[in-house]
């Protein structure tokens, strides 16, 4: 039988393409899934053309919706370009899951920077691309890197990957 297929955000895998060229290995994912799953690397910021090493994206709150732009001025929004890479992703790829890096502004599920109008920074943002995926396939199992550390929470996201009807 062919083998799920889980996207993981590739830092976590250890591909060096944080915005400062680092990764964020977390050697659990591999050891623990790779047998059971196959595990495919996904970095929205690089894939929408952003290079390594890059300046740095925050999530704001503009109204009531949520954007992604650069730190640095001339401030460029990149929401709708991360936003389109999610659809096509999700267009092109048989996905089960979802393993997104914590606290980034494009991967984080949950409890991410965010600032207001005012620069005022809440921790309850959610990144837009898990967003976006969150948007178009609302039963999607999701789990950020920080909940994997716990067993019961992988156990039960593996749960809900062998699960998960199209
Ligand atoms: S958190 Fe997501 S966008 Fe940031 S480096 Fe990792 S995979 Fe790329």
């Amino acid at each position: 039988m062919q083998q799920r297929a889980i996207a993981v955000s590739a830092c976590l895998l250890g591909h060096k393409v944080r915005y400062d060229g680092a990764d964020q290995k977390l050697s659990l994912i591999s050891n623990i899934l790779a047998e059971q799953f196959k595990l495919i690397a996904i970095c929205p910021e690089m894939e929408i053309g952003l290079g390594v090493p890059r300046e740095k994206i925050e999530l704001i709150i503009n109204g009531l919706q949520t954007r992604v732009q650069s730190t640095q001025v001339p401030f460029v929004d990149l929401t709708s370009k991360i936003q389109n890479y999610a659809k096509s992703f999700l267009a092109n790829e048989m996905i089960f899951g979802f393993i997104l890096k914590d606290k980034s502004p494009s991967c984080g599920v949950k409890n991410c920077k965010i600032k207001n109008q005012q620069g005022v920074v809440n921790n309850n943002g959610t990144g837009i691309f898990a967003a976006q995926i969150m948007s178009l396939k609302p039963n999607m199992p999701m789990i950020q890197s920080d909940r994997v550390i716990n067993t019961q929470a992988l156990k039960l996201f593996i749960q809900q990957v062998n699960v998960y009807e199209y």
